[in-house]
């Protein structure tokens, strides 16, 4: 059965195409700068690569040059269901569902939570309904993971009418990663899932640490929105919430510059003032570059933080999982992030730490009480085998 899987973001989609049950990628790719003049279409089939630029005016015109160019569809292969990335599904699904039109309304609903996201899903959704009439289409969530966390940690000490009324908590993102990653880790430690307790880093542009105890997300790093937690590409992560008042009272700031200050230019970005991308600045630094060291400093050392604030939550942990791109490839920030934590049982080992770039490992050392992993993340193909599995006859 062959699965489409969606990620549609506001200008752009990625797409991935699926083998099921066998798993095999057939075509994997991204069409970017959909309406804005020229649109770029990369895609991937086996190794050979393509690429092709034309004007794209909407989402809806640019999924059926997608499915032209792929082949399916159409007169070519049938596609069985299409499996789609949504960002926020807030409490009202703690699992991947079919979509209905009523869960096409909650994913509107939720849109308030996720302005810059559930928007361009649902379009996703919608498109992908019309131009393939009778496919099933599967929501993930990427806060479904997450809605095992309990009250105490996902609830603020704000005004409790802020969570009744407005829904105001911690929801958590990037979770089908984190189970994901949480998933292989058990299996690599020949565990059953359910007596697995993990933390898992998702370190990439965004970033998030997640505390899984017997296989379920017990606490995670990003809330409301995914700016809560650690400093990442370009968002602050956790600051002094006074910090906006202030900034509107010296400065003269409106929140609306405030949230963009904190979203798009802050983090790696803002305290660097050169990149928001970790090889630019581990190369930066190693040039004697001070501010590109310091944001390196900052960052680790709050990954650090969450990892000892989860240690206490959870009690016993069996690893502690890197994944995304800095997790999965930066040793040395692997390095720095752990250094020091041998008295609380994670011990890393250099050399194997130094190898382990973009493969699976585990780079503790032997006598390290837990284990300290690397597994790459797949998104899409934890998409797919939850499509597959709502979606799959009988
Ligand atoms: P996104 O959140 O955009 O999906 P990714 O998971 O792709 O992000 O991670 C992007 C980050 O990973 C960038 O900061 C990039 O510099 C970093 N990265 C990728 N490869 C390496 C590498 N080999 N060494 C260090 N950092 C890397």
């Amino acid at each position: 059965m062959k699965i489409l899987v969606l990620n549609a973001g506001s200008s752009s989609i990625k797409f991935e195409l699926f083998d099921m049950p066998a798993e095999t990628i057939e075509v994997r790719g991204l069409l970017q700068r959909i309406g804005e003049g020229e649109s770029q279409l990369g895609w991937k089939v086996g190794d050979e690569s393509r690429k092709l630029a034309r004007p794209v005016a909407d989402h809806a015109a640019g999924l059926r040059w997608i499915l032209d160019e792929i082949g399916v569809g159409g007169a070519g292969p049938a596609i069985g269901a299409v499996g789609h990335r949504v960002v926020h599904g807030g409490e009202a699904f703690a699992d991947t569902v079919l979509i209905t039109p009523e869960v096409e309304r909650a994913i509107e609903k939720h849109a308030a939570l996720a302005p810059l996201h559930n928007p361009p899903n649902l379009l996703g959704i919608r498109v992908a309904r019309e131009l393939l009439p009778g496919v099933p289409q599967v929501a993930v969530f990427d806060t479904a993971f997450h809605q095992t966390v309990p009250p105490h940690a996902y609830l603020y000490p704000l005004p409790y009418e802020l969570y009744t009324e407005l829904g105001v908590r911690r929801y958590g993102f990037h979770g089908t990663s984190h189970r994901y990653v949480a998933e292989r880790a058990a299996v690599m430690l020949g565990r059953p899932f359910a007596q697995t307790n993990v933390i898992t880093c998702h370190l990439g542009n965004g970033a998030s640490v997640t505390a899984v105890a017997g296989g379920k997300s017990v606490d995670t790093s990003m809330g409301l929105t995914p700016l809560e937690g650690l400093a990442m590409g370009t968002r602050s992560g956790d600051i002094d919430p006074a910090i906006l008042p202030f900034l509107e009272r010296v400065r003269g700031m409106k929140l609306s510059e405030i949230d963009s200050m904190l979203n798009k230019k802050s983090g790696l970005l803002g305290l660097s003032g050169l990149s928001n991308d970790m090889r630019a600045l581990l190369s930066a630094e190693a040039e004697g570059h001070a501010r590109a060291k310091v944001a390196l400093d900052v960052f680790a050392y709050r990954v650090k933080k969450y990892i000892g604030s989860y240690l206490a939550a959870l009690g016993e942990v069996h690893a502690v999982v890197f994944t995304a791109g800095v997790g999965e490839n930066a040793a040395p920030i692997r390095e720095r992030i752990l250094t020091g934590l041998a008295p609380l049982g994670i011990e890393l080992d250099l050399d194997r730490n130094a190898r382990a770039i973009g493969v699976e490992a585990d780079i503790a050392t032997p006598a390290s009480r837990t284990r300290v992993l690397v597994v790459p993340t797949r998104e899409e193909l934890a998409i797919a085998r939850d499509t597959y599995r709502v979606a799959r006859p009988g």
